[in-house]
Order: C-alpha cells, then structure tokens, then sequence
C-alpha cells in the first residue's frame, strides 16, 4: 500500500488488518477506514470480539483481504 490511512474518527495510523477487517465488515470498497477501536465502538462490540474475527478470516485462509 503506497500511502498511510489512518482512522477517519481518531486519527490513527491504520495497519492492514484494520482496514481489511473494515471492508470485511463494512463495506469492501470503502476508502475510509475506522481502526479496530472504532470500529468496537460503531459496532457496539468489544475490540477483543475484532480481534477474534481478524484472526477467524485469517485462519480461514478463503478471505482474500487477509494474507
Ligand atoms: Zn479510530
């Protein structure tokens, strides 16, 4: 990825994993992303609960956003 995202509600710097799990949950073709901490509180979970699935679609191996 050329340049750094950072999270559109704090202002974060952004790694892979937190913008593949926003277009995971979120929207695919999204060009703003939230962080993990964010993306928690947008979705009314826990960021361990994030955690838990980015390790789920990366275990899963059929995701192409999780390498
Ligand atoms: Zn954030």
């Amino acid at each position: 990825m050329a340049n750094f995202k950072t999270c559109k509600e704090c202002g974060k710097t952004l790694y892979a994993d937190d913008i593949a799990i926003h277009r995971k949950l979120i929207n695919r073709g999204a060009d703003e992303f939230f962080c993990i901490d964010c993306l928690a509180v947008k979705l009314g979970c826990t960021r361990a609960d994030i955690e838990r699935l980015i390790e789920y679609y990366r275990s899963t191996g059929r995701c192409t956003l999780f390498v």
